[in-house]
């Protein structure tokens, strides 16, 4: 029987793809937000690798190390009030 590959590779690409979640942000409603890596190894072409060191809200760039747990702290934050 033949596996449907498709899902497979979707699988792959859904893990090495950076994942965007629905992301507001508390602070300036903004719904955007981009990943910031550090400058690499000094490597242009094959081999350069950079490390995603932290992510940025599009609107008013607030750093954050993970958009999941940033979005979470704050709604617990607003359950409260
Ligand atoms: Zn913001």
């Amino acid at each position: 029987m033949a596996a449907p590959e498709d899902k497979d590779i979707a699988k792959l690409f859904g893990e090495k793809k950076e994942e965007k979640i629905p992301f507001r942000c508390p602070i300036c409603d903004y719904d955007e937000y981009y990943p910031v890596y550090d400058q690499g190894n000094g490597i242009i072409g094959p081999g350069y690798v950079s490390k995603l060191t932290h992510y940025v809200c599009g609107g008013c760039s607030v750093h954050f190390n993970d958009p999941k747990a940033f979005i979470k702290r704050l709604t617990r934050i607003k359950k409260k009030k």
